[in-house]
């Protein structure tokens, strides 16, 4: 539990990733902001919030919510106030119909999504937006997005690493195009990718190594693709062994809507496709499963950690029938294999090159 003060509380926040504060001070500018420039009036809505810091500070006042990330709506739950109402987390599509006077949105990673946000906010009539990330986390391009949806930018001096900045007069000047269709050759795959989604521009060269090199699913019946993002691993799965019953997991709400989509653009069997938007599997009651196909993140919003990646492997294991065998991809210097052996007796190397190994783990 890390302290967090801010003018309008001070709260303790649980994050995931040990040792690492669940809080910036970009979440403390925003509300410094929110303070100076509207003090206690107003109806607020977050967006991007990371693990709560913005969102549980403001609890007094009945924040809309708006979040992509299941690990966001885990620990919102886990840090809010004993007594008060849990606000709905909202999808982002939704930002387009809220009702709010301000919107304190976080940086998010990529430009991308930054820019379908922006378009979404400035198509709200009066929407004022401050905007707060850390110094090291914005590059030039996401000042000229500010500048592409709203004609009042005023930027606000660093401090503390980190940068914030109020949007006003929204004019929607630019087009943001929200899905688009990869082609996964030669795997025979569509890939629909929707805003935020993990590799959206392209295939992945880990997850393309994980294809060349896929394992025989022959003998399984059920298999659990964690972290699927658009689905890829999971699909080709499917698309090798049409017996096969799979279960999508990622944290990422456009990631399980991509997925769904590209399960339907590739014309698999959707009935025998379960899509969960969850923290790994953190509450879930899978059905024991004969394999685990995994790619997982090496850093949970900006921090490097294999943290999650442990995590995963550790409820991979708890979800495998006896025998059942975990697949898991990793850049070459990633830990992947210490991390493995502490929960599997037998971990090999399916395949490997410069870059990745393919580890194979079984229960
Ligand atoms: N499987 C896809 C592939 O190979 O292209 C995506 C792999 S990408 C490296 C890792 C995925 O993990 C991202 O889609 C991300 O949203 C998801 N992720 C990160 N943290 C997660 C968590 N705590 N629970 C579930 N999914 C998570």
């Amino acid at each position: 539990m890390s302290l967090f003060k801010s003018p309008f509380a001070t709260i303790k926040l649980a994050g995931p990733i040990p040792a690492t504060r669940p809080w910036s001070q970009a979440d403390a500018y925003l509300l410094d902001t929110l303070a100076a420039q509207w003090g206690d009036s107003g109806k607020v809505a977050t967006v991007n919030d990371q693990y709560g810091a913005i969102s549980v500070s403001l609890a007094g006042r009945q924040p809309l919510v708006y979040n992509d990330s299941a690990i966001f709506a885990h620990y919102l739950a886990i840090n809010w106030p004993a007594g008060k109402p849990l606000p709905t987390v909202r999808p982002i599509d939704e930002i387009s119909s809220a009702d709010a006077d301000v919107f304190l949105l976080r940086l998010p990673k990529n430009l991308h999504f930054f820019r379908y946000q922006l378009s979404l906010l400035a198509g709200l009539p009066g929407c004022q937006v401050i905007v707060a990330g850390m110094q090291k986390h914005w590059p030039a391009s996401f000042f000229q997005a500010a500048h592409d949806f709203f004609a009042e930018v005023e930027v606000l001096p660093g401090i503390k690493k980190a940068k914030c900045m109020v949007l006003s007069k929204p004019h929607a000047k630019a087009a943001v195009v929200k899905s688009v269709t990869v082609n996964a050759e030669p795997f025979g795959l569509q890939l629909h990718n929707e805003p935020n989604v993990f590799s959206r521009e392209q295939l992945d060269i880990g997850s393309r190594f994980f294809l060349e090199n896929f394992p025989d699913l022959i003998d399984c019946h059920r298999v659990l693709d964690l972290a699927c993002g658009n689905g890829v691993l999971g699909m080709y799965a499917l698309k090798l062994n049409p017996q096969l019953s799979l279960s999508f997991v990622d944290e990422s709400r456009f990631a399980i809507e991509s997925c769904r989509a590209s399960v339907a653009l590739n014309k698999l069997p959707q009935a025998q496709c379960h899509f969960f938007h969850n923290d790994i599997l953190n509450g879930l009651q899978l059905q024991p499963v004969d394999a685990v196909l995994c790619n997982p993140p090496f850093h949970q919003q900006h921090a490097v950690s294999d943290a999650v990646a442990g995590r995963m492997i550790a409820q991979s294991h708890d979800c495998l029938l006896p025998g059942g065998m975990l697949f898991l991809i990793g850049n070459r210097h990633l830990p992947y294999f210490r991390l493995l052996r502490r929960k599997f007796a037998r971990v090999s190397t399916l395949a490997g090159n410069d870059k990745f190994t393919l580890y194979q783990a079984s229960k």
